[in-house]
């Protein structure tokens, strides 16, 4: 599977009041969900990108193919016209949005690209159309199974959104071949949001919450608790 932390280099994404970056937080989240997941055995993690690099959507998605991703999760903690809109939540791909602020949040990532000053053409498949299809529509059943699994198991950990698993036209999404949610870990716009945000408790839990998801969604035992595992790395303790 692929984790895929939101913007990077010299697409900031949000920020909040503080400070706080969305692309420094998406790349740490994508790491502790990365560690947890190091303890499932039989599945395999690649990050779309490990460090603070630009990316385009089209190449997120080619990276994630090039890895052999089964599932794709986009992770983001974005800004909102109002401070109070609040807590996590989930989206997935479709051509309507499930509501104004989705497909406006839609739209400003979509426009991630043009940061960069390259806007790449959508991507476009070298399958035949009706076989693409049948597979985005055998990839959209997964990927909404793996978005209510995922808002099931971040509701017992962390805040969510009033409205947790939305819809719009997401460019980072389209993937005909692999199932991909887009997750928002909260609002850097809404002061509570972007104090627990930046909480390494709160990211541990929601880490916790996100790798559970993905070990259930592909029938894995869930990951052990990171504490309870051996330290590989760890010295000797001296005597
Ligand atoms: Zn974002």
């Amino acid at each position: 599977m692929v984790l895929d932390p939101g913007h990077g280099g010299i697409d900031p994404g949000a920020s909040s009041g503080d400070g706080t970056l969305e692309k420094d937080l998406a790349l740490a989240f994508a790491k502790r969900v990365a560690a947890e997941l190091e303890g499932v055995p039989g599945l395999a993690v690649r990050l779309t990108r490990t460090d603070d690099s630009f990316l385009s959507l089209n190449r997120r998605i080619r990276v994630a193919r090039a890895y052999g991703a089964d599932l794709f999760v986009s992770i983001h903690a974005d800004a909102a016209p109002q401070n109070f809109v609040h807590g996590a939540s989930v989206y997935t791909l479709s051509e309507r949005p499930s509501d104004a602020e989705a497909a406006a949040l839609a739209a400003r990532e979509n426009l991630s690209d043009a940061v960069s000053g390259v806007i790449e053409p959508e991507v476009k498949e070298d399958v035949s159309d009706i076989l693409a299809d049948l597979m985005r529509r055998e990839t959209k059943t997964f990927s909404h199974a793996f978005a209510d699994t995922m808002v099931s198991n971040l509701g017992e950990a962390v805040r969510m959104n009033s409205n947790p698993h939305r819809f719009a036209r997401f460019r980072v999404l389209m993937a005909h071949d692999f199932p991909s949610v887009l997750l928002e870990l909260g609002y850097l716009t809404n002061n509570e949001d972007s104090q627990t945000l930046t909480d390494p408790l709160w990211q541990e839990r929601a880490a916790q919450a996100v790798s559970r998801a993905v070990a259930r969604f592909f029938d894995l035992p869930p990951p052990p608790e990171l504490a309870a595992r051996p330290a590989a790395n760890a010295a000797a303790p001296t005597q």
